[in-house]
């Protein structure tokens, strides 16, 4: 394998969009996030509210019914809209069709969940990432992949990403097998790590931001949620993807000094979200 490329600055500066002074919300993109379930709504929380802080005009959250009041008392900016099913998403229905969603924090995997992701693939046409449990599900039904669209964005952390791939020897038969892998499915790959590479068929890139605060609960939630603002506002999803690690990463480094590793949480990367684009 080539050296990856890397994830610089001058990288990032080469398609990094400023905001038009007299843009409005209806322009600046509108996403859905869904996620959550009983006890885990703390990810729709986070996925949301680093979504909005990312530039996108609008944020639907779309979670289960026990997140309702939750959500709309954390972030009063986002909107909710809730499944039938109070504990768990079953049906994933949407009054709008955004340009982007990110799906996949803390839904868990009932079959409730699998079964709404499965109706979802088969319908949906805004572009999309899918992390964490949506990934699961996926791994478990594999012959799904086939209706996740191109360009689509996973990003795995190793667990999910072996459950996707299956199991590999050796650092280069993990990275022969994800690039595999996007070339059959058409998916861009975010292999989130220490540090995370983003796999785009046979392009391999390598993200030169973020620090070990980031090994932290959460902090995985919040990347989708950055990384589906940055494609509501029409980023190209492999420039989203670069964009969204680059940020996500710069966050920690920027607060490293006033949190140091121990006290840093996922919040405080939406916190510093405003620094990273600055
Ligand atoms: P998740 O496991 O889904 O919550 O995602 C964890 C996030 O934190 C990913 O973006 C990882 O790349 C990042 N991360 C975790 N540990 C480290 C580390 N030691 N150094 C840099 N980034 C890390
Ligand atoms: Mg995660």
């Amino acid at each position: 394998m080539k050296p990856p490329y890397l994830i610089t600055k001058e990288e990032i500066l080469n398609f990094y969009k400023s905001v038009n002074p007299l843009t409005h919300k209806g322009i600046q993109g509108h996403a859905v996030i869904v996620a959550g379930s009983y006890g885990k709504i703390g990810a729709a929380v986070l996925a949301s509210k680093s979504c909005l802080k990312s530039g996108c005009g609008l944020v639907t959250a779309f979670t289960p019914k026990c997140g309702y009041q939750i959500l709309q008392v954390s972030i009063p900016e986002v909107m909710v809209v809730t499944d039938e099913n109070s504990n768990f998403i079953t049906h994933i229905q949407l009054p709008l069709i955004p340009k982007a969603i990110g799906i996949g924090p803390g839904i868990g995997q009932e079959l409730g969940a699998q079964k709404a992701l499965f109706e979802f693939l088969r319908t949906n046409t805004s572009s999309l990432v899918l992390d964490a449990d949506a990934l699961n599900i996926l791994s478990k039904n594999k012959s799904w992949l086939e209706l996740v669209p191109q360009d689509t964005i996973l990003t795995p952390h190793q667990k999910e990403l072996e459950r996707l791939i299956g199991k590999w020897d050796s650092e280069s038969e993990k990275f022969q097998k994800a690039i595999a892998f996007s070339e059959q499915y058409k998916v861009i790959i975010v292999m989130k790590g220490a540090p995370t590479f983003i796999i785009n068929k046979t392009a391999v890139y390598q993200n030169t931001t973020g620090n070990a605060a980031l090994a932290t609960a959460g902090t995985g939630d919040v990347l989708t949620g950055i990384i589906t603002s940055l494609l509501a506002q029409e980023y190209e999803p492999f420039q989203a993807a670069k964009l969204g690690v680059f940020l996500h990463g710069l966050t920690a480094d920027i607060a490293l000094p006033q949190k140091g590793y121990q006290s840093f949480i996922a919040s405080d990367i939406i916190e510093n979200l405003g620094k990273a684009f600055l």
